[in-house]
């Protein structure tokens, strides 16, 4: 991948903008009451959340026009609920640390026009920050973009800030990226100097370094340790958000495994569409956690999968008997 399609290049200049606005707002640990957000089941959402959402869909519309279909985790409803002007003053003034012309009345604009429902067709899937308790904690986490068409992902970004780049010669943080049928690679955050990445090919017997949820209560990572301990010795790897796709992309990790301890959850469109995109393009089969292929058009929730493997092919399909009796 040479240059950038268009639309890659709409999805990195607003991961760029979203990470750019992430990073003024300096360290989430020193955030004053009131940036912090308590969205119940959901998790937590942070001012950099909302700032890192608004600069992406700004980015997104300016680019693209205003007319593109754009699936965002945050809500203009949830953030008037809590912080409501105030909230949002310090929102667009991160976002201008971006380098875009914003206000809370542009803010607020954005917000409006990130809540498309998803489902059929061709859309942007948003999480502004996923991992928000990673990021919380000094963990990983994730800025993560995905053009959506029919139901599967064509294009996506992971900006990735607190993740050291592999290889030499770049910065800290790293952007992975990925077209269908194009290849994925890694570049710095700021720049377009792309290196290709390739998932690791396993082979029986070998360790098996398997990435999966720091967060008890979002996966059963206990569980998915035991079952693949059949197939080798498993080495996990904890680690918060859709950088476990890009550790497993890069062959930094052999699997990234995911199943929801409560059995009704349905996985978020945005947790998975750029990740499982940057993964499958470096070599990686991308499933739920039975072995079915993700079925992106069934709106905001994954309605139809549960859980994740993302393996290459031998180990996946490995990992799809090994984990049957988990997922019935
Ligand atoms: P991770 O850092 O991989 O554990 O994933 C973070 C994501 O977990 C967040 O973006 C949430 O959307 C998601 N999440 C929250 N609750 C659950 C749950 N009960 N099961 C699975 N995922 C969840
Ligand atoms: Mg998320």
């Amino acid at each position: 991948m040479q240059q950038p399609t268009t639309e890659l290049a709409a999805a990195l200049a607003a991961g760029r903008a979203a990470a750019d606005a992430i990073a003024f707002l300096g360290d989430p640990q020193s955030f004053a009451a009131g940036a912090v957000i308590d969205k119940g089941a959901a998790g937590p959402a942070t001012v950099a959340d909302i700032a890192s959402q608004v600069a992406a869909t700004i980015t997104l519309r300016a680019m693209l026009g205003a007319s593109v279909r754009i699936v965002a985790e945050e809500s203009l409803e949830e953030v008037d609920s809590l912080g409501g002007d105030s909230l949002l003053a310090t929102v667009a003034a991160a976002v201008r640390a971006a380098g875009i012309d914003c206000n809370a009345s542009r803010a607020r604009e954005a917000l409006a026009a990130a809540s498309d429902a998803g489902g059929a067709g061709t859309f942007w899937a948003i999480d502004p920050l996923d991992g928000t308790k990673g990021y919380l904690r000094g963990g990983q986490f994730a800025v993560a973009i995905a053009l959506v068409r029919d139901g599967m992902p064509m294009a996506g970004v992971l900006g990735l800030l607190r993740l050291a780049p592999t290889g030499t010669g770049m910065g800290a943080g790293v952007m992975a990226a990925a077209v269908r049928g194009q290849g994925a690679v890694q570049t710095p955050l700021d720049s377009w100097a792309p290196r290709p990445i390739n998932a690791r090919p396993w082979n029986p017997g070998d360790p098996i370094r398997l990435a999966g949820s720091v967060e008890k209560g979002h996966s059963a990572s206990d569980s998915l340790e035991s079952r693949a301990a059949q197939l080798g010795p498993v080495e996990p790897v904890r680690v918060d958000s859709q950088a476990k796709y890009a550790l497993v992309a890069r062959g930094d990790a052999d699997t990234y495994l995911r199943l929801s301890p409560t059995p009704e959850y349905r996985e978020c469109i945005w947790d998975h569409a750029a990740g499982a995109l940057v993964a499958s393009e470096a070599g990686c089969t991308v499933t739920d956690s039975r072995g079915v292929p993700m079925d992106f058009s069934t709106g905001r929730r994954l309605t139809a999968a549960q859980g994740v493997i993302c393996a290459p092919p031998r180990l996946h399909a490995a990992l799809v008997d090994a984990l049957a009796p988990l997922v019935g």
